[in-house]
């Protein structure tokens, strides 16, 4: 059996008056994922737990058949693992963001997306400077670095991701519970050096508001998921173009193809995707396609642009991945979302979103659009969400 599973991050939504009442996946013209909820079964599934974020690597997590409230251990360990850090089962794994913190309040959580060169300048004067403190710094891109704090495996400290606080004091946000005052110390020391760095001198010239702080977060024990083979079985792959999704295959231990091009945004190149996942299929028992589009699109507030990117994964992924598979003897597509992401609020959503899967040996049940809310009037009720893969795989 071969089998695809097209990941279209965020593309569920709710209706949009820019739309004239109705949502993305409604208006977008998406013949290939109708046609798998017509051919098959079309449900909803709790991606996010109670208790848990709704974000992508909650989200992802559960489509992929992992429990959140097993597996989950932050998102910057999942970080740690895109980029291959080795870290020691003593060390935390912290979220490294640069900000901007102006009047005691979070003005800016990406420091103005930081250009490379500066984060990285940062990074090393902060790792040369902090050496005594038990912490290493890592660059990551722009905004986003790492840093693993050692013997810290008893830390229980609470961290507030920056970009839920934005435009609030920070002093009611910062890193509390015992053991914090390890973790706002390195802050405290963090801030002097960053101000007088040559870095804030050239912003100033530029009238650019300047880098404030490190501000740390998203922090975890080092992860360690089961294999996806050894789980379910199947030999995988994954494309993506961002490292949340790198990250949980490799410690899945998925393949992972680069793809020149996936971009993580809504330019990304559809077709190079849709043409590395029907190659993907030749050496491969399943391909993972995931697709930030659309994501990107809602959090611009462009509902426009949302339309385009689902029409554009449809037409260059979703079509090459059904006329590949009608090949094989027997073979199982799903399309499934990880989370809404709402136009109108700009933000991420935990209402339960959509799956449809189609295949050899899946009757057709509801013969139904792929649209939220004829999801929502299907019988296929998944919850918790990681079912989602034994049903897909198995059922
Ligand atoms: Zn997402």
């Amino acid at each position: 059996m071969k089998y695809a599973i097209v990941l279209p991050d965020g593309a569920a939504d709710v209706p949009l008056d820019a739309l004239g009442g109705r949502t993305p996946l409604e208006v977008a013209r998406i013949p290939h994922m109708d046609r798998v909820a017509r051919s098959g079964r079309l449900g909803r599934m709790v991606t996010i737990p109670d208790g848990f974020t709704a974000a992508t690597d909650v989200g992802t997590l559960t489509v992929l058949g992992y429990d959140p409230h097993v597996y989950y251990s932050g998102r910057a360990p999942i970080e740690a693992a895109a980029r291959g850090l080795a870290v020691r089962e003593d060390q935390l794994i912290f979220r490294c963001n640069f900000v901007t913190v102006l009047d005691g309040r979070m003005k800016d959580n990406t420091a103005g997306h930081i250009a490379q060169a500066e984060a990285e300048a940062l990074i090393a004067a902060l790792q040369a400077a902090l050496a005594d403190a038990g912490c290493t710094f890592h660059a990551g891109v722009t905004y986003r670095n790492l840093m693993l704090l050692d013997q810290a495996a008893g830390l229980a400290v609470r961290c507030a991701p920056p970009h839920d606080i934005i435009g609030q004091p920070v002093a009611a946000h910062l890193p509390a519970g015992p053991g914090s005052t390890r973790v706002t110390d390195i802050m405290d020391r963090a801030r002097p050096l960053i101000a007088a760095h040559a870095v804030n001198r050239e912003r100033r010239d530029g009238g650019r508001d300047p880098v404030t702080d490190i501000w740390l977060w998203g922090q975890g024990r080092p992860a360690r998921l089961e294999t996806f083979a050894s789980r379910f079985g199947p030999r995988a792959a994954v494309i993506t173009g961002v490292d949340v999704l790198r990250g949980m295959a490799r410690l899945m231990g998925m393949a992972i193809l680069e793809v020149p091009g996936a971009t993580g945004y809504i330019d990304t190149n559809y077709a190079g995707k849709g043409a590395a996942a029907v190659r993907a299929l030749d050496e491969f028992d399943l391909i993972v396609v995931h697709v930030e589009a659309a994501d990107e699109a809602a959090h611009m507030g462009s509902a426009e642009e949302k339309v385009k990117a689902l029409e554009r994964m449809d037409e260059a992924i979703v079509g090459p991945l059904l006329e590949r598979l009608a090949c094989e003897p027997a073979w199982r597509v799903m399309v499934a979302v990880d989370h809404p992401t709402l136009t109108t609020t700009r933000g991420h959503s935990a209402i339960p979103p959509l799956f449809a899967c189609a295949g050899t040996g899946i009757a057709a049940v509801e013969r139904a659009p792929y649209t939220e809310v004829a999801a929502a009037r299907g019988g296929h009720w998944i919850r918790p969400g990681h079912r989602l893969m034994e049903v897909f795989l198995h059922d």
